[in-house]
């Protein structure tokens, strides 16, 4: 799952983000592009970054999940010859 929003204070209406992901971006009646949902996944992810790309003045904020970890916390280096703490 990724995280998609438009920075409605930098879009300027181009609506190139329409025409690279209709079923993810509509202009509204201001004239600006709003997302269609804030979570995206699967094939959309892929929708979501052409319209990233192709936005002159990027203004759409897309953010892919952060790789999940094992689950066990980090602690911390290891130092001494053998691995000591
Ligand atoms: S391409 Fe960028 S500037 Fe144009 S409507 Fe979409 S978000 Fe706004």
């Amino acid at each position: 799952m990724a995280r998609l929003e438009v920075d409605r204070g930098q879009c300027q209406g181009h609506g190139q983000c329409v025409i690279a992901a209709p079923e993810l971006f509509e202009l509204d009646d201001d004239g600006l592009s709003r997302a269609l949902r804030n979570e995206v996944t699967g094939e959309d992810i892929g929708a979501a970054r052409s319209a990233e790309l192709v936005c002159p003045v990027s203004a759409i904020r897309f953010t892919p999940e952060p790789p999940r970890t094992s689950g066990v916390p980090n602690e911390g280096p290891l130092t001494g010859r053998g691995g000591e703490r």
